[in-house]
């Protein structure tokens, strides 16, 4: 396997705490001899389960990278048994800018898996997880928002793998996070994921979707916050309890993300204009807005209807839609591992 660029000072075996850089080689007219400083932590203390936390893999999503920060400050050896390794703006590039994507490549890191050690720096920090931390870990907790465009009622989530003893534990995490709303995307595959690196690695991997709207959701910060804490010791390496008390969880709805057409997509290009809100029970054939075509006075605007019955779960921030944008999708309860 050919080696990743990427360099850094932290040593993931070292016992105690490190906070670093993970350095990506970046040869601009600026600095020739520059790199891409990337925030990473470790915090090791013995034997036991190593956990990935992982945020700003988009980076205009920023409940999961707030979370993460005050941990990486608060957390110390002595409080685990076990490895932590943070990566907080894990498309750092993306994560400065508040974009879903590299401003430098224009890559999105949660379409780049498995990487490439010898592409852009999008691809290459997918390589480097995929090849480097991957391995290291045992859990793999990956906070998401909505991002800029979409706006979420808070959850987490874990992913139909197809390896019924990883879903399974998969399902345990994701009731041990305690999330209110929590979700189990029973369709979605997409091998160029972070989830699909998981996967591969035969790693237990969850996700939130902690808000969205490219702001600061108070709620998902707590759900992301709790959440972490409830997992760490869920997995058996957080100690320290009376510095990091253990909220119980809530009672929690779960849902599914059931399949395509539980998504609502725009017709045509407009401005959309919202007949119901995020959090509503909707039925099938609901009207869930008015497509407006400001741009010709003369046209009628056009219905968009729900396909299914659901949970208004997540929904477009923007009114400006082009044709093919995602304006919404719905949550159902959960069915059962299939
Ligand atoms: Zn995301």
């Amino acid at each position: 396997m050919e080696k990743s660029l990427i360099w850094t000072e932290v040593d993931y075996e070292t016992e105690g705490k490190q906070i670093g850089y993970l350095h990506l080689p970046h040869s601009v007219t600026r600095s020739a001899y520059g790199t891409i400083a990337m925030p990473i932590a470790v915090v090791k203390n013995g034997i036991g389960p190593t956990v990935l936390l992982m945020s700003g893999n988009h980076g205009d999503e920023f409940e999961g990278q707030v979370c993460l920060n005050k941990l990486i400050r608060s957390l110390d050896p002595a409080d685990i048994e076990g490895r932590v390794i943070f990566l907080p703006m894990a498309n750092f590039p993306a994560a400065m800018a508040g974009l879903r994507v590299s401003p430098l490549d224009g890559g999105n890191l949660n379409r780049s898996f498995p990487g490439s050690p010898d592409g852009g720096p999008t691809a290459q920090i997918a390589y480097y997880i995929d090849t480097t931390l991957a391995p290291l870990a045992d859990y793999w907790i990956d906070l998401h928002s909505g991002g800029s465009s979409l706006d979420y009622i808070p959850f987490a989530s874990v992913m139909v793998s197809g390896d019924d003893q990883l879903d399974t534990r998969a399902l345990e995490l994701l009731r041990a996070f305690g999330s209110p709303v929590s979700m189990v995307w029973a369709y979605f595959n997409e091998p160029r994921t972070a989830t699909g690196s998981a996967h591969r690695h035969g790693l237990v991997y969850l996700a939130t979707e902690a808000g969205g709207t490219g702001s600061l959701n108070p709620a998902g910060v707590q759900i992301c916050d709790q959440g972490v804490i409830r997992t760490l010791s869920h997995v058996g390496v957080l100690k320290n309890t009376s510095k990091f008390p253990v909220v119980a969880a809530p009672e929690i709805r779960l849902t599914e993300l059931a399949g395509r057409d539980y998504y609502v997509y725009a017709p045509d290009a407009g401005l959309f204009e919202w007949y119901c809100a995020l959090g509503e029970e909707v039925k099938e054939g609901q009207v869930a807005g008015m497509l407006h075509f400001n741009d010709n006075p003369a046209r009628a605007p056009m219905e968009v209807v729900f396909r299914h019955d659901g949970l208004f779960i997540c929904k477009r921030h923007f009114a400006r839609c082009e044709r093919g944008d995602c304006l919404a999708h719905l949550a159902t309860d959960y069915r059962g591992l299939s």
